[in-house]
């Protein structure tokens, strides 16, 4: 069967939109983590946001916003980014026939996602400051013509508490425990909003905690103050002063969740035991799987516990050291030896 992108697979639970600007979005596999499993005694789920069109969950927030701006007439787009709103954003608006803009803080994305936007033929701007200040930037410049496509936009949180449909499809219900990456803080708070949509909608009864995790350097939420210079590894959740921090607070308060700071070693190795079972993420998401490895066994209810996995690991190929593959005379033979010995270079 074609997956057919997420407004027309959740029609009755999304705003209306009367053409879809959609490139499959959604639909992305939920696979169980054997070491996550092992680690907490319950079933363990890797939602693999990195599957979709452009490699990360943004693009279930662009259809939407790129559909109701292209509804409205307007002439262009244009965001704020940290990299994958950036991507998003320029391949939604090709898609849709749109000019897209783009402000960047300087330095501070990752090579893939940037060489995405200008493949899409985006206009990119990069000003000497951090991703509030693009973003303040950003909104004022924004107008009618000019649709803001950040998760200020309502249309994008309509569109990301979509994994919280299909979460609860592919489970039969909704997970005891869901994990993920907070950055701005729009994803948690759609999630969020999504699965009590799915309850009032009466398709289940229980809701899932939410657990929200934050890179040490860059944790105002755990803090509770705003952080004036936020570092991490983690380009995706470097911001220190979260946009939708009031939902944010709310999905984990009100949901009898909580947030977790990891250190960007955590994150690292974190990475590195997920793509030692075959899944590649780029640091932000792996956050979320070093966030679900702290929760404790002893406290945490029955039942599923699932990590979001935000974003591809192709998407920030400088976070990992690259490997100097080992020379070998081109011959089987050397080949053949190499392997029986075990040789070959591997992630340093
Ligand atoms: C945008 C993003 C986040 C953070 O989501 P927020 O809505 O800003 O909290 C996390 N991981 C990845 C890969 C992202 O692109």
């Amino acid at each position: 069967m074609r997956w057919p992108g997420i407004v027309a697979a959740y029609r009755d639970l999304l705003p209306a939109a009367a053409r879809v600007v959609t490139l499959g979005e959604g639909g992305t596999p939920l696979v169980p983590s054997p070491s996550l499993e092992r680690r907490l005694g319950r079933p363990a789920w890797l939602k693999l946001e990195g599957c979709n069109p452009t490699g990360s969950f943004k693009d279930r927030g662009m259809t939407m916003a790129v559909s109701r701006a292209l509804e409205a007439g307007a002439r262009g787009v244009v965001c704020a980014s940290t990299g994958n709103t950036a991507a998003s954003a320029a391949a939604y608006a090709a898609r849709a026939g749109l000019p897209c803009w783009i402000v960047l803080p300087a330095g501070a994305v990752a090579r893939g996602k940037l060489v995405q936007a200008s493949a899409h033929g985006a206009r990119v701007v990069a000003v000497d400051a951090g991703f509030e200040a693009a973003l303040d930037l950003a909104r004022e410049a924004a107008s009618e013509r000019h649709v803001l496509v950040n998760s200020l936009n309502p249309m994008r949180l309509e569109g990301q508490a979509t994994v919280a449909y299909e979460l609860c499809e592919a489970l039969g219900r909704p997970p005891a425990v869901v994990v993920l990456p907070v950055g701005n803080g729009g994803n948690i708070t759609a999630c969020w909003m999504g699965f009590r949509r799915w309850r009032d909608a009466g398709r289940c009864s229980a809701l899932p905690r939410m657990v929200g995790v934050q890179a040490e350097g860059a944790s105002p939420l755990i803090r509770g103050a705003p952080v004036e210079r936020p570092q991490t590894v983690a380009s995706a959740i470097r911001i220190g002063r979260p946009a939708s921090w009031a939902g944010a607070v709310e999905a984990a308060a009100a949901s009898g969740g909580r947030f977790v700071a990891v250190s960007d070693d955590d994150i690292l190795a974190a990475q590195r035991a997920l793509a030692g079972e075959g899944v590649f993420v780029e640091p932000a998401s792996a956050a979320a799987y070093a966030g679900a490895g702290r929760l404790d066994p002893a406290v945490l209810p029955d039942g599923d516990v699932v990590c979001v996995l935000t974003g591809h690991g192709l998407k920030d190929p400088d976070a990992v050291p690259a490997p100097s593959p080992e020379r070998v005379a081109a011959t089987p033979e050397a080949v053949r030896a190499l392997m029986e010995g075990g040789g070959g270079a591997r992630w340093p």
